[in-house]
């Protein structure tokens, strides 16, 4: 079973602490690619209580490159996954640390929220949320290190954990409401953020927002969200996201949503399931970026890795003709992960193969009406099954009509394993290439003499 990326948790958490919370909590936690459409958590919100609530460090180092605690009250939302100056964060390297918002008197909380953004682990929420009306014995403001909070007067609320994927990056909201009443009556709130992973030093979580809603006061509108330059989104089944930077190309970004949009959604995992392989996975997250025509080498568009960069002007000329198709292509080579998958690789796959897959699934899967990968007659005779791209891709449709449906699967786990040779077309069909090429030509030959009839 696959896990899906998006995700809704709620916890009923029963609350261990002699305080003023009686009765249960409740912790709703999402995760989305954009937009911050949650389907349980709020939208973040301006001019709630938390807007005009004082932030403070009581432990921990804030990240020279975040905004700082503004970021958590300024109602406003980052425009994309890496924006440390619309975030707070603690320092890289660091265990994380403590937070204290002060309401400035003590009001009954509806309800508590947090929102992040980022691309990788720095998405996620780990954190214990404490509260305290500010008369409790005790209480203590200056926690150095992880104390015991009981023993400083403060009350667990909740313990907030989003990370459901050790890799998941988008949006993560979190919800902290009362089961059936509010939350409590809280002066102090109080966040023990620990980071995401310690694997490297960047497991801080950049967090975007704080909202609290006082169960008196009025309701509070959404913050309206900048324009991003980046068009995120994801499979229905939220298997893989795709994030599509339109910085270079602002005039393409309609043309993105409405026409490409569903392409790259539809296409990337039936791709997926045309190349699979043993032990393979598909890049989850695809990128694809506009750059000009000028750093682009000729190059209408190429794949590295898992980002995809598209020529700008080329695509604006080719819209309504080869733009589509050209993003299908690229997208296999995403899923095909050759010089990914290199290490034990014993050879080394020839170019004609490497493009003549992708164009094979382009003009014969996504769009043969087009008939784009016919060879005309003038051009047969010189045709041969290594001309690479749309050339080869006609060779290998002619092998999959005419001998074997899974062809191109076996093609591609072969050369993705680092196996492919010359001796591949004899164990797979009992015929050598120039064998197969000549039977290939015979045939175009036939269908074009029909076509005259
Ligand atoms: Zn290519």
């Amino acid at each position: 079973m696959q896990k899906s990326s998006r995700f809704t948790a709620l916890i009923v958490f029963a609350c261990l602490w002699p305080s003023v919370l009686l009765g249960q909590t409740q912790v709703v936690m999402e995760s989305v690619p954009s937009d911050y459409q949650f389907k349980r958590v709020p939208p973040p919100a301006k001019e709630d209580t938390a807007t005009k609530a004082e932030y403070k460090i009581l432990r921990g180092k804030i990240d020279p490159n975040s905004v700082g605690l503004q970021a958590l009250h300024n109602d406003k939302m980052p425009a994309n996954e890496d924006q440390p100056g619309e975030n707070f964060f603690f320092a890289a390297g660091t265990d994380g640390g403590c937070l204290e918002i002060d309401l400035g008197r003590a009001i009954s909380v509806k309800q508590f929220a947090s929102y992040s953004w980022h691309a990788t682990t720095r998405a996620a929420q780990v954190y214990r949320l404490y509260g305290a009306v500010g008369d409790e014995e005790g209480l203590s403001h200056s926690i150095t290190s992880v104390t015991e909070f009981a023993k400083s007067g403060w009350s667990l609320i909740a313990s907030v954990d989003t990370r459901v994927e050790s890799s998941v990056g988008g949006q993560h909201g979190v919800s902290v409401t009362g089961a059936d009443k509010p939350l409590g009556r809280f002066r102090y709130l109080l966040l023990d953020v620990s980071p995401t992973e310690t694997n490297d030093a960047f497991g801080n979580t950049f967090f975007s927002e704080i909202d609290i809603y006082d169960a008196d006061g009025q309701s509070a509108a959404p913050i309206e969200l900048p324009k991003s330059n980046k068009l995120a989104f994801e499979t229905s089944d939220g298997k893989y996201r795709f994030a599509i930077d339109t910085t270079d190309a602002a005039d393409l970004r309609d043309w993105c949503d409405r026409e490409l949009r569903p392409v790259v959604q539809t296409w990337y995992p039936k791709i997926v399931a045309m190349l699979p392989s043993d032990g393979f996975v598909a890049p989850s997250r695809v990128e694809l970026r506009f750059q000009d025509e000028s750093r682009m080498g000729g190059n209408p568009a190429y794949a590295n890795a898992n980002v995809i960069t598209l020529n700008t002007q080329w695509f604006r000329r080719e819209l309504k003709r080869e733009a589509r198709g050209a993003v299908v292509h690229e997208m296999a080579h995403v899923v095909q992960s050759y010089t990914q998958n290199r290490r034990n690789a014993r050879t080394t796959t020839p170019g004609w193969i490497v493009e003549g897959i992708p164009d094979y699934i382009r003009w014969f899967l996504y769009e043969p009406e087009i008939k784009g990968a016919e060879i005309p007659e003038r051009a047969l005779a010189t045709a041969t099954h290594d001309a690479s791209y749309r050339i080869t891709g006609n060779f290998f449709d002619f092998l999959t009509r005419t001998y074997d449906r899974d062809f191109i699967a076996k093609l591609n786990t072969t050369a993705r394993n680092g196996r492919y040779d010359s001796n591949f077309w004899i164990k797979t069909f009992g015929k050598s290439a120039p064998e197969l090429e000549r039977e290939w030509i015979a045939d175009c030959r036939l269908q074009i003499d029909q076509a005259k009839k």
